[in-house]
């Protein structure tokens, strides 16, 4: 199933840069295919082009020209940070279905052409000025979260991630389909030594957005948290509630992922195709939580019956159907239902400081930047296992 995190209801910032420079269409050359188990990374050498396109200042970025439009491999001046700005040398960037609001243009008041991708992953290689307590030379990573406006009344609450004026990379400008990109430093988590680039890159989208959710989610450990769709944001979802100590359920269609839901972490498993999801939670004492990864309001109805007293349902997945619930049913045990964003900068960092603790990892397939159009189609069409990770090993 496609993932899809974001609150679509967050707003647009300042409108973001424009491309500048003329785009020349390159050869993506030699296809290449890898599949990364967790922790490894697959590394070429430096090739001669990427020697001489950096000399004069220019890099490979994967661009759409216009909503709907193909995404094209072109060549793009080097960006450069300005005040409170870095650049970043990315070295993975993950592929989102998020990304499609940019390559279809559904984004409102979104200006091509534009550079997809925000789950990234790199080195700060430029710092502009202004900037204090980040340096050239260190591992960061530009999440969902693409900067705060510090303005807005979320903002002067603290609830950062809900800022009215959001900027998110990839849509309020360029993103991470690219050798390289320009982020506000508010937008920078720091990344940890043990986690490569690609396994860094999905925890800053998939990974924060069902992390941080799980750990605000009230329930403490021991407790029953279900996890209800086994995907791109599921699976990730069923080793952070095991990690974090709840009592796992994973919950999915076909008993296809049973075994991979066990070997993920999770302490139970329901086929929803063919068992009662809520009479098996309620055997199991009821969910505290509920994690709602699918896209589906249709698949998240039924769940409601087997939340605890107290328990939530916490709406990840994306979709723009009605979620069924009756007033006594949330009234009677004092249920909610609740939405939840991904988080900002500093919860993208805890949450890849957690993942290095604890030893979760994405599984991904990486695919090089040339391949990108190949990547975002695989990824639109739920073929990934579970997602795919561009990298510009060139570079290297
Ligand atoms: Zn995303
Ligand atoms: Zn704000």
């Amino acid at each position: 199933m496609a993932d899809v995190p974001h609150e679509l209801s967050a707003q647009i910032g300042d409108g973001g840069e424009d491309a500048t420079g003329d785009d020349v269409a390159l050869d993506p050359g030699e296809p290449q295919f890898d599949l990364v188990e967790p922790g490894r990374v697959s590394r070429r050498e430096v090739q001669p082009d990427t020697i001489k396109r950096r000399a004069m200042g220019k890099m490979r970025a994967v661009q759409v020209a216009q909503g709907g439009g193909a995404l094209e491999l072109v060549e793009r001046e080097m960006p450069e940070p300005t005040q409170g700005e870095v650049r970043v040398r990315v070295e993975a960037c993950g592929v989102c279905h998020s990304d499609s609001l940019t390559v279809e243009g559904q984004w409102p008041g979104l200006s091509f052409p534009r550079i997809p991708g925000h789950e990234i992953a790199g080195i700060i290689d430029a710092v502009g000025t202004g900037v204090v307590g980040w340096s050239a030379g260190q591992r960061v990573g530009v999440g969902w979260f693409g900067g705060h406006c510090g303005r807005c009344e979320p903002c002067r609450r603290g609830w950062l991630i809900d800022c009215r004026n959001l900027r998110i990379p990839g849509i309020s400008y360029d993103g991470g389909y690219a050798d390289a990109m320009v982020a506000p430093a508010d937008a920078l988590a720091a990344m940890p030594d043990q986690l490569s680039a690609v396994d860094a890159a999905p925890l800053l989208c998939a990974g924060v957005t069902t992390f941080n959710a799980l750990r605000h989610s009230g329930a403490m450990p021991g407790d029953v948290v279900a996890v209800l769709g086994i995907g791109g944001l599921g699976h990730l979802g069923v080793q952070f509630a095991n990690k974090l100590g709840f009592c796992t359920v994973a919950i999915a269609r076909g008993s296809d992922k049973e075994a991979l839901s066990r070997n993920l972490g999770a302490h139970h498993f329901i086929d929803s195709a063919t068992e009662d999801v809520a009479a098996k939670l309620n055997r199991l004492g009821g969910a505290r939580a509920v994690l709602a990864t699918v896209t589906s309001a249709k698949a998240m109805t039924p769940v409601i019956e087997g939340l605890a007293v107290r328990g939530r349902l916490i709406v990840v997945g994306v979709d723009v159907e009605p979620i069924e619930v009756s007033p006594l049913q949330l009234i009677g045990a004092s249920r909610s239902v609740v939405g939840h964003a991904a988080g900002a900068s500093i919860d993208s960092q805890d949450t890849l400081g957690f993942s290095a603790l604890s030893g979760v990892r994405p599984m991904i397939e990486t695919m090089p930047l040339s391949r990108a159009p190949e990547a975002y189609a695989r990824m639109m069409r739920a073929e990934a296992r579970f997602r795919m990770v561009l990298t510009m090993a060139e570079q290297h």
